[in-house]
């Protein structure tokens, strides 16, 4: 294949001509807009089977430039199949991510600048813009003043720091300096979360040296929410046999269902216990900018740490997670580290963010989350996240009154949990089977992509309801393909019978 000359460069080194830029980023912002505003004509789920991507593309790279058209060509042909549209009104796997215009426009402004936040001094307005927006943040969520918030990926990361911070926090251990040798005589320290707590916390206590054995799982009650009691006893138990708890992680909204730990309650066995009180709310925590379901951070005031992710319902593109905490100088403890070629005159008057983590260099989040706050004003964020849980209900009201259909989960926000459940078929392992065919015939539609989870054993598919594009008419799509799809599977059924 002959591969067209690029007319734009001439041979000089440096970056890509100006002219060029501007050509192909205009190029760039058309193709954005007709793909967001034309984003139902994709499946939603990508159909390529594994390594056709890998397949398609060269093994080795090229040795000579090629031009713009060429690698955009790529783009359309080569990648586009490959992608699973998060920003598809049909998606209501997992939890979602969708982003928006005003976030778009801010990440391409962050590339440009490149700014590297790792000081205050290597560029000013990262750290100061952080500041300001998660002070606007805070507010939106109602909480308290002493909590500061900082910026980090993933809810993951920002969970680690938070139980790094806990740790740092123990009595008459000195972790950070000797690390667990110098805590020979315990058997371990302990941190509790519910059964239904995120992986990403097993994953905190492989990182942090705790081990998986050094978590423990409390029972949950009917509504899959951690059940207090159940702490303060294992935690009474564990002191007893030599353990050394240190924190609790409690969720807002869980994973599977969104269920919500009573959090107050939680909190008075922390602070009795003198434990560092982490609360997870990845998903869900942005609904308390809606006034009415602001009752969902009862207890939150006295938490140490909490995380919010704007890049799942909050039209942030990935990645931006916000740690907000109220010991910050714990956190900070825990990780500043300043060597002499990092250290400034300004480090007494201003924050460095690089003190507050395992990173040294941070991109500029903070300006998508500005945008978009800018853009949207609290009032329309709030409106669209209200719309979300009027469309979530919708489909749960559906579903109870479907007599084909059953409800698994209360729904507490816009995630549903259901599973197909005919009058005459009560065999447990020949409704899993029916619910997973379901599932996989209803995403090989293209229209809408579900996910699933297992509660007490049983498969149970998830809808969720949190994407930027979402209309009334896309939650009926979805009712009916789940109707037809559950209806041919049976007359199947019966025919092989
Ligand atoms: C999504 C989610 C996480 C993980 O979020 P990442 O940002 O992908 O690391 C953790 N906890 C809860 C409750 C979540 O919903």
């Amino acid at each position: 294949m002959k591969i067209e000359k690029n007319k734009f460069y001439s041979g000089s080194l440096g970056d890509m001509p100006a002219d060029e830029f501007r050509k192909y980023g205009h190029q760039i912002i058309d193709w954005i807009a007709d793909y967001l505003s034309g984003i139902e004509k994709f499946p939603v789920l990508s159909q390529v089977q594994p390594g056709d991507i890998k397949k398609s593309l060269p093994a080795a790279p090229p040795i000579h430039g090629e031009g713009m058209d060429n690698i955009l060509n790529g783009v359309e042909q080569k990648i586009l199949p490959g992608i699973t549209h998060w920003n598809h009104p049909g998606f209501m796997a997992y939890f979602n991510s969708t982003s928006s215009g005003p976030g778009i426009l801010a990440e391409l402004l962050a590339a440009a600048f490149n700014a590297n936040g790792m000081l205050w001094k290597t560029s000013p307005a990262l750290t100061e813009l952080e500041e300001v927006t998660l002070n606007w943040f805070r507010q939106m969520l109602g909480l308290n003043e002493d909590f500061w918030g900082i910026i980090y990926d993933t809810a993951s990361v920002s969970t680690m720091h938070a139980i790094a911070a806990a740790r740092e926090q123990i009595e008459n251990y000195q972790i950070r300096q000797q690390g667990f040798a110098g805590a020979k005589d315990i058997r371990g320290f302990r941190l509790y979360a519910s059964e239904q707590v995120h992986s990403s916390i097993d994953k905190s206590a492989i990182t942090l040296g705790l081990g998986i054995d050094g978590l423990r799982k409390i029972p949950v009650d009917k509504e899959f929410r951690m059940i207090p009691s159940e702490l303060g006893k294992a935690i009474e138990e564990d002191r007893k046999n030599g353990w050394l708890p240190f924190c609790v992680v409690a969720t807002i909204g869980t994973t599977s269902t969104t269920s919500v730990d009573p959090v107050d309650k939680i909190a008075a066995i922390c602070e009795r216990e003198k434990l560092w009180l982490h609360v997870d709310s990845a998903h869900a925590g942005v609904t308390a900018i809606i006034p009415e379901m602001r009752n969902i951070f009862n207890g939150v005031e006295k938490a140490d740490s909490l995380v919010v992710n704007p890049h799942k319902w909050l039209f942030t593109p990935v990645d931006l997670s916000v740690l907000f905490t109220r010991k910050k100088n714990i956190l900070k403890r825990a990780f500043s580290l300043v060597p002499e070629y990092l250290k400034t005159s300004e480090d007494s008057k201003v924050e460095n963010y690089m003190d507050y983590g395992i990173q040294l260099g941070r991109r500029f989040r903070a300006l998508k989350l500005w945008f978009i706050i800018r853009y949207f004003g609290t009032e329309g964020i709030s409106e669209r996240i209200k719309e979300h849980l009027r469309l979530g209900k919708i489909f749960s009201e559906w579903i109870i009154n479907n007599p084909q259909f059953e409800l698994m989960a209360p729904v507490p926000f816009s995630t549903t949990c259901f599973r197909a459940h005919p009058k005459e078929i009560n065999d447990e392992a020949k409704l899993d089977k029916l619910n997973e065919a379901l599932m996989n015939s209803v995403n090989s539609t293209g229209n809408i992509f579900l996910t699933h989870t297992k509660l007490n054993d049983k498969f149970v598919i998830r809808l969720v309801i949190s994407g930027l594009r979402i209309e009334e008419r896309h939650v009926i799509t979805a009712e009916e393909i789940l109707q037809d799809k559950l209806t041919e599977l049976l007359i199947g059924k019966e025919h092989r019978a």
